[in-house]
């Protein structure tokens, strides 16, 4: 798969610091290769190549630094970065989906799902990257608000039959987010199921309104125009008199959390909620209630960008927890340590290969714990695991958590 654009000989006048934060510089410096995180990568795991190594990746940009920027450089001059180098780099850096899992082993503290991108955003600037296809995702976001190249207005065309309009203005909003919407159309409308069952007033931004959150763009290393893309749809929450924002989608719930802010120029106007935390409280409050049992063993799969991205890990299970004969059973590895399902990174379409392996580990696993259900939160995953079970599992259902809910009402 070739990148965007294949640089000839790569020799001087090259900085590789900039797009970093200070964190970001010290967490480079503070590997030590002890090893603890080389276990624990699922693209090592169904690929075999261990040149994605964490350790391997990080020693090399930080070469790369010292080479142009650090000792070496002052006293001997700029040394010259082969081109062989960078795409080595570029592959490593984009084969990864971004899960994290190496950073929760890594006691020297890197948050490994946070520093990826960033180092992408390098090799982007320096035009190692993004691969195809996502080298198209900043012209068609900016041309169609989505990363799909779809058309605005059909954003919201799975809307169901049994649920009332949504409002234009109001306190609580919920944004669907890209993938949802064109992607998972199951997973956007249980969540619009299960927001009307709650019986609180929400309200969404006209369909050519409703902008991409950024993050396909921020985790392929791809910044440039975030700032840009996601004031207007910030300030037109505002203007509706938003106090709450709530998505479904964990990718869009964590850039929303640590990169709005930063790209609004300060603190949001409105709270970020993941639609678990709110349909939680309507489940405790009374205002939800399952009628309908679910006889069944079921095991829920924690999205990397959910779990260790934001930390939600409880509220989803006590949900499940809420439906009446319900046997929720765990994976081997949960919450923070779950495993990644191969569709994180916006590499879902880059190395579907390798998601669809992954996806099928998730499958086995649910199997042999006998569970009938395997239950996600995240469009990403429910799109790619259920494209994992087509012509491969029989016996077992991919759902998203509020449909499956919404089916008990
Ligand atoms: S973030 Fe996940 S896929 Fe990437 S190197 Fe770490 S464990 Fe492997
Ligand atoms: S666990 Fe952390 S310090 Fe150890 S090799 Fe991995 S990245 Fe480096």
């Amino acid at each position: 798969m070739p990148i965007k654009s294949n640089n000839p000989k790569v020799t001087e006048n090259f900085n590789f610091t900039s797009t970093l934060t200070k964190r970001q510089l010290i967490e480079l410096e503070a590997c030590t290769r002890c090893g603890a995180c080389l276990t624990q990568c699922p693209i090592q795991d169904v690929t075999g190549d261990t040149s994605i190594s964490p350790p391997d990746k990080i020693a090399l940009f930080r070469s790369l630094i010292n080479r142009t920027e650090g000792f070496q450089a002052k006293f001997m001059g700029q040394a010259k970065i082969h081109d062989d180098e960078l795409k080595h780099l570029s592959r490593s850096l984009w084969e990864c989906t971004t899960c994290g899992r190496c950073g929760e082993m890594c006691e020297a503290g890197i948050f490994s799902q946070r520093l990826w991108p960033f180092l992408r955003a390098k090799m982007v600037e320096l035009g190692y990257g993004p691969w195809e296809p996502q080298n198209m995702m900043e012209e068609v976001a900016l041309r169609t608000g989505n990363v799909y190249n779809q058309p605005a207005e059909n954003r919201y065309d799975w809307w169901p039959e049994d649920c009332p309009p949504y409002k234009e203005e109001g306190e609580i909003a919920y944004y669907t987010g890209c993938t949802t919407a064109y992607e998972s159309q199951p997973m956007a409308i249980g969540d619009v199921r299960m927001l009307t069952a709650n019986k609180i007033d929400f309200m969404m931004l006209p369909p050519e309104k409703e902008i991409c959150c950024g993050f396909p763009l921020y985790v392929s290393g791809q910044h440039k125009i975030l700032p840009d893309l996601v004031r207007p749809v910030i300030q037109d929450y505002a203007d509706r008199g938003v106090k709450t924002l709530i998505s479904s989608c964990p990718c869009c719930c964590n850039v929303m959390t640590r990169d709005w802010p930063r790209w609004w120029g300060g603190k949001l106007p409105f709270k970020i909620r993941h639609m678990s935390q709110f349909i939680l409280e309507g489940l405790k409050e009374g205002r939800i209630k399952f009628n309908k049992p679910l006889n069944e063993k079921i095991v829920y799969d924690d999205p990397c960008y959910l779990a260790r991205g934001v930390g939600v890990t409880e509220e989803p299970r006590e949900i499940l927890k809420h439906l009446p004969g319900v046997d929720l059973a765990e994976f081997k590895d949960n919450r923070e340590m779950a495993r990644c399902c191969g569709a994180g990174g916006a590499v879902k379409k880059v190395f579907s290969e390798n998601a669809i392996k992954m996806g099928r580990i998730a499958i086995d696993e649910a199997r042999e714990l006998g569970a009938k259900k395997l239950v996600l939160s995240c469009p990403a995953c429910f799109q790619k695991v259920n494209e994992s079970r087509e012509g491969y599992a029989e016996d077992i259902e991919v759902v998203d958590i509020m449909k499956l809910c919404s089916e008990h009402l």
